[in-house]
């Protein structure tokens, strides 16, 4: 099966910068084994897509649920696909946690995204005192039960399992973590069929393999190793490899 590997850039990487990372992404597996996509910030996204070398999705890493208005400072998904995103990063755990974003909102967001045609890759994942209550379950199903019935005659989604306290901080769920939360989205998931479910957290060349071969682990989500081309590209061959 081929394996998603996607990297979100957060605020990282301008228009000049998002040109030099292509001009030296040069990942091997170029043979359809892995499926690339990038999550640029929104200024650097038409830099990034006429950069790009390799074929690759984009998407953008937020966006309103209204279609346009006053928002000052927002992105609408009609408008993120005007620029040439393909797919929305809803419900980050940065968004949830720094931007204090609720379900709500983003099962607002997850019906935006369909509407305007986007592939919404929803987040989900547990705090690390959840993690500790024995509330994963409870958790992750209460974020899926959210947004799910906006998905419903969705025709592509992807949902990524982030556990919070991986994100950002060099502490990885193990690929046994990883299968286990992710069989628990898969059936939060229901009759909503085989989307794929990526994980994220601290995904590194070392660790990516391991992680792709669990259970349900359909792809990555990376952050900070998905800055640096060659790291990233070490990534892409982990997980084709660990694909084939
Ligand atoms: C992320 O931002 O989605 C993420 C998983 O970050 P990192 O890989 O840096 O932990």
């Amino acid at each position: 099966m081929v394996k998603v590997v996607a990297g979100n850039w957060k605020m990282h990487h301008g228009p000049d910068a998002a040109g030099r990372f292509f001009s030296r992404f040069r990942p091997e597996e170029e043979d359809g084994s892995v499926r690339l996509v990038f999550f640029p910030p929104d200024l650097s996204l038409g830099a990034a897509i006429a950069s790009a070398r390799v074929p690759a999705d984009f998407g953008v890493q937020n966006i309103h649920w209204e279609p346009a208005g006053a928002r000052t400072g927002e992105t609408s998904a009609e408008m993120a696909r005007e620029a040439g995103a393909t797919l929305a990063l809803i419900g980050h755990s940065e968004r949830r946690h720094i931007f204090g974003e609720t379900d709500a909102e983003v099962d607002r967001k997850v019906g935006a995204a369909a509407r305007a045609g986007l592939v919404p890759i929803v987040c989900v994942g547990e705090l690390l005192e959840e993690r500790r209550a024995g509330r994963l379950e409870e958790v992750l199903r209460r974020q899926v039960g959210a947004f799910a019935g906006s998905l419903a005659g969705v025709a592509e989604f992807m949902v990524a399992y982030e556990p919070v306290w991986a994100i950002g901080t060099g502490e990885t769920a193990t690929p046994d973590d990883a299968a286990e939360a992710h069989g628990i989205v898969r059936n939060a998931l229901g009759a909503l069929g085989r989307a794929p479910v990526l994980y994220g957290g601290s995904v590194k060349p070392g660790n990516a393999g391991a992680l792709v071969s669990a259970p349900d682990v359909d792809g990555v989500l990376v952050g900070g190793a998905s800055l640096d081309p060659d790291v990233f590209a070490r990534i892409a061959e982990a997980c084709g490899s660990a694909g084939s």
